[in-house]
């Protein structure tokens, strides 16, 4: 059950229960309306994503996590963005499709999963036939991503945690790492059944060739490092490798950027540092070492607030 008869929305682990289409808001700050940010060719995700011609992001207002140390606070707390209705979100689909991009890329869509779906459809009625892609903070539930499998061809989950502990502190989330991994063996399995991991190089035309391939479909997971937080990284990629071994792709992010909202919060002095790079270093030798394989890192200056898209209703 997403949502009931009643309108009560239960899409995400967090299983509010309130009715969003009688105004009231939930954990993720969305009520009834759907809110985008920004709608453009975006040319910072991973090179198989963003390619030579950028990836069509959609950035939705709201988010079920509210992690601490959020980059994009000016939307997540569901307050910016503007309202959109399900018909202008399925032309905005078709409109990214136009400028060439590789795919729609929605970003922090759980809470809008029934529309999103629907637009989907609509737009695919009227021609969308690039990958879809679910960019979100990897706290889904089962039931949500088997009832996207027909829409989604790309997941691309965060696994920010693996102890309750630090779900708790920065994200209010102490499920978080057994609602993750339920929720990524469920895309894994959706995937697998429809064949599992397909690349094409960036003519559209299927390629072996690493450097130049454009995913179409297939499961990438990114972890971003936390200043300090190295044990619990290292924890994740041992668990992700043990646990999905090739099936999966992991991004290894080094991006993180202390936030102005962050730096004023005395709570989490720990997070007021950067990225130190060379435990960011250490990292990677890790999942070397460990035999991960099928892996994307992050190198040169990528943290910085200049690499957070302005969240100005472009293409919206
Ligand atoms: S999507 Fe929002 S309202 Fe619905 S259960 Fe999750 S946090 Fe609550």
């Amino acid at each position: 059950m997403l949502i009931d008869d009643n309108g009560a929305c239960y899409l995400c682990p967090r299983k509010c229960g309130i009715s969003r289409k009688e105004g009231k808001k939930g954990y993720c700050g969305a009520g009834a309306d759907i809110l985008v940010a920004r709608a453009a060719p975006h040319m910072w995700e991973e090179p198989c994503i963003s390619g030579k011609n950028g990836s069509g992001a959609v950035f939705f207002a709201g988010c079920n996590l509210h992690c601490v140390y959020c980059q994009n606070k000016a939307i997540s707390d569901g307050n910016g963005g503007k309202i959109i209705s399900i018909e202008r979100l399925s032309e905005i689909f078709l409109e990214l499709q136009e400028k060439k991009v590789y795919n729609i890329n929605l970003v922090t869509p759980t809470h809008y999963a029934v529309q999103i779906r629907e637009a989907i459809l609509k737009a695919r009625e009227r021609g969308l036939n690039i990958p879809i892609v679910y960019n979100c903070g990897g706290y889904e539930s089962i039931e949500t991503v088997r009832a996207l499998s027909d829409c989604v061809d790309i997941w691309m989950p965060d696994f920010k945690y693996i102890s309750s502990e630090t779900a708790t502190r920065y994200s209010n989330c102490p499920d978080y790492f057994e609602q993750a991994a339920a929720a990524l063996d469920e895309m894994i399995a959706v995937t697998g059944s429809k064949g599992g991991t397909v690349f094409a190089g960036q003519d559209g035309l299927v390629s072996g060739d690493t450097e130049d391939r454009i995913m179409l479909r297939g499961v990438i997971v990114r972890h971003m490092l936390l200043p300090g937080h190295i044990g619990e990284s290292k924890r994740v990629l041992r668990f992700l490798h043990d646990r999905y071994g090739n099936e999966i792709y992991i991004s290894i992010m080094s991006q993180y950027t202390p936030m102005p909202h962050i730096l004023k919060d005395d709570r989490f002095k720990e997070l007021h540092a950067g990225t130190d790079m060379k435990e960011y270093e250490r990292l990677v030798d890790f999942a070397v070492k460990i035999g991960i394989e099928n892996a994307f890192i992050q190198e040169g200056e990528t943290a910085g607030e200049s690499f957070i898209p302005a969240f100005d209703g472009e293409g919206v």
